[in-house]
């Protein structure tokens, strides 16, 4: 049985460790089969497989792709995509090009809520500069005092309703999708349990999604419960999606589950990587 995490981050987005060093880290926890999947970037993907071919473990090139889907921003995985592909680059480029103009929004709703000097602060966290997201604020109001854990810092701010969220316009679900299959890859729905929706708004998600030419959507990810592994192998089926698995690992003391840690997928379900 091999062991896939096909969801992480690096230091070219809003991980904590390089990619040479997730990889390693990866391969290190048994995982044999590992996609490098930043977010809106593909900077670090050359990295992670240079440093796959000095281990055993086979490196799939992915990302991340920030997509707005009726008020909400839900996240599409990119999986086996062809890194050099000028369709994708450019899309992410354009996608990556309103994150710093939503950056200083975020630092004037947090001054409005007394929090002064975010956007410097936040800063101080990027570590690509292509790339400043909400995970550099959320470093900065945790070094300030303002919260002590990730999952804590979330909860107070920086999510819709709360100090520092401003809503934002990313790619269209289509876009998304057609820039992910220019590439060679598959599109997949990262995460659908931790989208704020209706049981209703879940299927015309799913159904948006599939009509869009989406091919998987994850099954197994560290948002979800394990009830919840169950439910989304159910709507996969019933969807006609594929079945992904991912840590959506971003460090060390900032992710319950470490890089590889995740059981089987649950029977019935047809794997993303059934034709790799
Ligand atoms: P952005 O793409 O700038 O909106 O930032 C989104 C990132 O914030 C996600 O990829 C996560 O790394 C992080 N994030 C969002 N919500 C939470 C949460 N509830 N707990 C921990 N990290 C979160
Ligand atoms: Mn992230
Ligand atoms: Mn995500
Ligand atoms: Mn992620």
């Amino acid at each position: 049985m091999h062991r896939y995490d096909l969801h992480s981050h690096s230091t070219w987005s809003d991980g904590l460790l390089a990619p040479s060093a997730v990889v390693q880290r990866a391969a290190a926890r048994g995982v044999d089969v590992y996609a490098l999947t930043d977010h809106d970037d593909t900077g670090g993907l050359a990295e992670a497989a240079a440093a796959a071919r000095e281990t055993t473990m086979t490196f799939v090139p992915g990302a991340e792709l920030s997509v707005s889907w009726e008020s909400h921003t839900i996240h599409v995985i990119a999986l086996q995509i062809d890194p050099t592909n000028a369709t994708l680059d450019a899309g992410l480029a354009e996608i990556r090009s309103g994150r710093d103009a939503r950056a200083h929004r975020i630092a004037a709703s947090l001054a409005d809520a007394g929090i002064p000097d975010a956007y410097q602060g936040a800063r101080s966290f990027v570590t690509s500069e292509r790339l400043i997201s909400r995970s550099h604020f959320a470093r900065f109001l945790i070094e300030q005092g303002h919260a002590r854990t990730m999952k804590d810092v979330f909860r107070r701010y920086l999510t819709p309703g709360k100090p520092g969220y401003v809503s934002h316009a990313w790619a269209t679900l289509s876009q998304a999708v057609s820039w992910i299959h220019a590439a060679g890859g598959q599109a997949v729905l990262a995460h659908p349990g931790r989208y704020r929706v209706t049981p209703t708004g879940m299927r015309r998600l799913l159904g948006d999604f599939r009509d869009a030419g989406g091919d998987g959507i994850e099954v197994l990810s560290s948002s979800h419960t394990p009830a919840q592994f169950a439910e989304y192998a159910t709507y996969a089926r019933v969807f006609g999606l594929l079945a992904s698995a991912g840590s959506d690992y971003h460090g060390p003391g900032e992710s319950w589950l470490d890089l590889g840690d995740l059981p089987e997928l649950p029977a019935g379900v047809t794997p993303v990587w059934v034709d790799w």
